[in-house]
């Protein structure tokens, strides 16, 4: 097993390292020139900003595109132009089982259908006793044990 913790490996490097090292890189490597350097595939991501301002980030065409970044001139929160925002599907208010409940039906409502099933139940009409009721009037099939 070699432990390579110093050593940087020279043929692994992300997109994301070899945009912010390329500058850096130069004087230890041998370049001929800046055309000889092998540049990830960018592409130009439009912003518009709250406050009127525009402009564009150049991003890897590999890289998870923002939908907001901050405005280089103003720091206002930006939107990127043609993206769509991801968080907009999340943001529904969620409704929950009790929500659409209430939408048909008023307490009151609820309030009485309540007690009429609790009737119900007590007399054995629905629930485990009307369940079991079967079992009941028939009380000889299960004495086998
Ligand atoms: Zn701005």
């Amino acid at each position: 097993m070699t432990y390579d913790g110093d050593t940087p490996k020279s043929g692994e490097r992300t997109m994301a390292d070899r945009a912010t090292l390329r500058g850096s890189r130069l004087g230890g490597t041998s370049f001929e020139d800046e055309s000889g350097i092998e540049f990830a595939p960018r592409q130009l991501v439009t912003y518009d900003c709250a406050n009127g301002h525009q402009f564009d980030i150049p991003m890897s065409a590999e890289a998870d595109i923002p939908f907001v970044w901050e405005c280089p001139r103003c720091g206002a929160a930006s939107r990127q132009r043609d993206g769509s925002e991801p968080e907009s599907k999340f943001e529904k208010p969620v409704r929950t089982h009790w929500d659409m409940l209430l939408e048909r039906r008023s307490i009151p409502e609820l309030e009485d259908i309540l007690s009429e099933r609790l009737e119900l139940l007590r007399t054995g009409a629905i629930g485990p006793a009307h369940l079991h009721r079967r079992g009941r009037s028939a009380p000889k099939s299960k004495k086998s044990a």
